[in-house]
């Protein structure tokens, strides 16, 4: 057992031709090593495929650099496709909060990390950038979830919008916009119920919201360790509700990273924040080169 690709490649090409170019063959061999790895980081099986294949095409008859073997001229090719793959076009960290107050919708399903986050996210734009934050948590199926952001709300200095008993997920919704723009407010958070599958009701319900709040961002937070369904989930929220970006918590944990490749592969949707553990400081913007590194091992 290898303990990362980097000592697998290495070992591979001790095997083969050391000089001139890198053949077909030498590349082809590489490659199945690459493909082991991508799978081991949880990357779904089609966006493997294309990613190997568009590996192969650029090291195939690349030079050796007389500096570098050949496993680390491998690994480097790898590494800059990762970073390619995951990189979007704008700066993910750079919240669209402009035109005060400015509606964030946040989505997910229950567990995934959305009241956190979007406490995390409340405190980040206080903290950095000054901004005045109103959340307001719209899941009227669970007391306990509402009461959770009024409790990170004190924890952290941000204002959360009072519980109102019987009020429906819009009525909150159109209360929160109204708050926010009495009070001057820059941001206003919408924390929308979660559930533990997507479902028609969760859908309507998310939909609804979105129609009465236009969002400025729609962050879906999706639990990074669960690979491939993280990325079922993303593409069915994004078909149905339309998402600004994605947020992957647990990053902390034991994954390797590969439901990030698979995400922006697959949903082309950009990954703006990941959540790195429990605490109110727990989260960064998604930088790739890091990922790579993960995936890479
Ligand atoms: P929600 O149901 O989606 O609103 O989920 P919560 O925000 O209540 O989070 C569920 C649990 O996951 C809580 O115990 C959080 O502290 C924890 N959690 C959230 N984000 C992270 C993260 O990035 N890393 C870790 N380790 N735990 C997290």
């Amino acid at each position: 057992m290898f303990e990362n690709l980097s000592d697998r490649l290495s070992s591979v090409f001790d095997r083969l031709t050391k000089q001139g170019a890198l053949s077909a063959d030498d590349v082809k061999t590489a490659m199945r090593e690459v493909r082991v790895a991508l799978l081991e980081a949880d990357v779904s099986l089609p966006v493997v495929r294309d990613f190997v294949k568009a590996v192969e095409a650029k090291a195939t008859g690349q030079a050796v650099t007389k500096s570098i073997t050949p496993g680390q001229q491998v690994i480097k090719i790898v590494h800059d496709e990762l970073q390619h793959v995951l990189t979007g076009d704008e700066d993910p960290g750079k919240l669209k909060i402009d035109n005060p107050p400015a509606p964030i919708l946040m989505v997910g399903l229950q567990g995934s990390g959305k009241t956190t986050t979007t406490a995390k996210l409340a405190k980040r734009l206080k903290d950095r950038e000054g901004k005045k934050v109103l959340m307001a948590s719209l899941d009227t199926n669970r007391p306990a979830a509402m009461e959770q952001l009024a409790i990170l709300g004190t924890q952290i200095g941000v204002d959360t919008l009072p519980i109102v008993k019987g009020e429906t997920p819009v009525q909150i919704a159109k209360r929160a916009k109204t708050q926010a723009s009495l009070g001057g407010y820059d941001v206003f958070m919408l924390d929308t119920a979660g559930r533990l599958h997507i479902d028609a009701e969760l859908i309507a319900q998310a939909a609804e919201v979105r129609d009465v709040a236009n969002p400025r961002e729609t962050l879906l937070v999706v639990d990074g360790l669960t690979g491939q369904d993280a990325v079922n989930v993303a593409q069915e929220f994004d078909d149905k509700i339309g998402v600004t970006g994605v947020v992957l918590t647990r990053m902390d944990g034991d994954g390797r990273g590969g439901a990030a490749l698979s995400m922006r592969a697959i949903t082309g949707k950009p990954i703006r924040f990941v959540g790195l553990g429990e605490k109110m400081d727990a989260i960064e913007t998604f930088e790739p080169q890091r990922i790579a590194g993960r995936i890479l091992g």
